[in-house]
């Protein structure tokens, strides 16, 4: 990985960012019905940097009809897979062509470090595209045994239909892909609406889609607000089936409002993860695993491992450990080739990180470090600066605060002992939550490791820093986590219904 970005990189997205973006509906760029835009800003900087139109429920109806007949009449579904795993696979290419301008594009819009931007929104993109191609023409039915004699008995797996996906700002692009990818894999059409704050790799996405040659109406991009354009695509009885990702409060409301006509939800919703170390593991690495668990992205990750659990032997070590890196590391923006952690995404957001840790000190916590906003290195005067918030580590938590029960969604962990070798009394703790996405153990001892795995209520287990994304991995959530899983064979399938089909012989 070459982790330099030279200081003049971002000159690569200016042509982009001069134009006023419209909405992709049936192939075309078309202005929202109602000639709205809405600002995009620069979390970095807390400056515009373009300006995107505002659909609504217009365009979205737009956009599904366009998916509808792409779908119903279109060639999508009855292209033969290898064709759309083609078309696929010629889109992963334009990403890696385009690469330096889309990782610039989507550090400049949600805040992270370019390396991240450019291995997650560009390389990963690029790797589930080709991943999910794969699956095209490998997802099909089967011939069950039945019991009734002389009949002929087989399963169909057909694409769901028209496929409204929703997502948020934290990975923008990685979001997309992951649920466009999977969808058109298995002949879905789609209508993605980008959240708010962070809409223009989609509109990027769009023009690639564009440019590889796509048939009109297979993914149509609708930007614009969560209500009203989330919501009509929600509330739209031509959309099939909703994969969201976002909060769980939003989730919910996708779940009423999908009632009308019983479409499908998948939902990947929020998080309040684990980490457990026991005194035995290597703590070099569990320490720095819980460091960049939590600062990471600047904690704006689902799976962050927020409740951090420390076996009292070795509790102030492992404290000591996060907090010197949590020193060290370098914030600012995350065009600059230094940067180890960008700024939060909003202002909304940073209020709502300080806020929690506000709640947090009333609530008797200890912020060993950190706890506050940076201030902007050179913010002239009269300028807004940008959303910088330091990492923090706060002690003295217990389950009843807010910090424990809540998903900040920033970088912000709560460090707490325990002095325990029952694992049925560890994995009580580790499952005092409303959440279930991921948790993560470290220790040496392959036992204790694997028992207590079992034990844990969530989506996803990582031991001494296992895997945390790989497309080949289901990934979601038990409880308030989310429904289905996406990657993996039952990512595919997710956008699949099944038919039975029987002959009498
Ligand atoms: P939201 O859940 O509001 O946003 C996610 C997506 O849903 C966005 O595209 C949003 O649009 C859209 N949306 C919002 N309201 C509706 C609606 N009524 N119907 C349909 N779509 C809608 O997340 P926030 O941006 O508000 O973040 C708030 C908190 O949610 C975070 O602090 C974090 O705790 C959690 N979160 C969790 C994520 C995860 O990956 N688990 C990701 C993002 C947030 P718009 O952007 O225009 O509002």
């Amino acid at each position: 990985m070459n982790a330099q970005v030279s200081p003049d990189r971002s000159q690569l997205a200016a042509g982009f960012l001069s134009a006023t973006h419209k909405l992709f509906i049936n192939g075309e760029w078309v202005e929202a019905r109602s000639g709205k835009t809405f600002d995009v800003v620069n979390p970095a900087t807390g400056k515009l940097i373009a300006k995107v139109a505002a659909g609504d429920a217009a365009d979205i109806d737009a956009a599904v009809q366009a998916a509808r007949k792409a779908f119903e009449s279109g060639p999508w579904p009855s292209m033969p897979p290898s064709g759309r795993a083609k078309l696929m696979w010629k889109l992963a290419e334009a990403f890696e062509a385009a690469g330096e301008e889309v990782a610039v594009l989507e550090t400049l819009d949600n805040g992270m470090p370019f390396t991240m931007s450019r291995f997650v929104a560009v390389n990963g993109v690029a790797e589930c595209l080709r991943y999910f191609a794969g699956w095209a023409g490998k997802i099909n039915g089967e011939t069950p045994t039945i019991s009734a004699p002389d009949h002929h008995v087989y399963t169909l797996r057909e694409p769901v239909g028209v496929v409204g996906a929703i997502v948020p700002w934290n990975f923008p692009l990685a979001m997309a892909v992951s649920k466009i990818a999977p969808a058109l894999a298995v002949g879905c059409t789609v209508v993605l609406k980008p959240a708010e704050l962070t809409p223009l790799t989609a509109i990027r996405l769009g023009q690639l889609i564009q440019q590889v040659g796509f048939p009109p109406g297979v993914v149509n991009i609708v930007t614009g607000y969560g209500d009203p354009a989330g919501k009509a695509l929600v509330d739209h009885p031509g959309v099939d089936k909703i994969s969201f990702t976002g909060s769980t409060v939003v989730g919910k409301s996708i779940v009423a409002g999908a009632a009308g006509n019983l479409k499908r939800v998948a939902l990947e919703l929020g998080g309040k993860s684990p980490v457990i170390i026991f005194p035995d593991a290597d703590l070099e690495r569990a320490t720095q695993g819980a460091a960049d668990g939590i600062f990471r992205n600047a904690g704006q990750v689902c799976v962050a491992g927020s409740r951090l659990y420390i076996h009292e032997k070795v509790f102030d070590r492992v404290v000591a450990g996060v907090v010197e890196r949590a020193k060290k590391l370098k914030v600012g923006p995350g065009i600059e080739p230094t940067t180890q952690m960008g700024p939060l995404v909003s202002q909304k957001q940073l209020d709502r990180v300080t806020g929690y840790v506000d709640s947090g000190r009333e609530q008797g916590a200890e912020v060993v470090v950190g706890g506050a906003r940076v201030t902007t290195q050179g913010q002239g005067e009269g300028e807004r600066g940008g959303y910088f918030m330091q990492p923090t580590v706060l002690a003295q938590t217990n389950r009843d605060m807010r910090v424990v029960r809540e998903e900040i969604f920033g970088p912000v962990v709560c460090a707490m002992p325990i002095n325990d070798e029952d694992l049925d009394r560890i994995a009580r703790v580790a499952n005092d939550t409303d959440y279930g996405l991921s948790s993560n153990i470290w220790t040496r001892d392959i036992s204790v490791a694997h028992k207590l795995a079992k034990k844990i209520r969530a989506g996803m287990v990582r031991i001494n820093g296992g895997m945390g994304l790989d497309y080949a991995l289901p990934f979601g959530g038990y409880k308030q986590s989310g429904w289905g899983r996406e990657n993996g064979r039952e990512g595919a399938e997710a956008y699949t219904e099944v038919k039975s089909i029987s002959v009498a012989l």
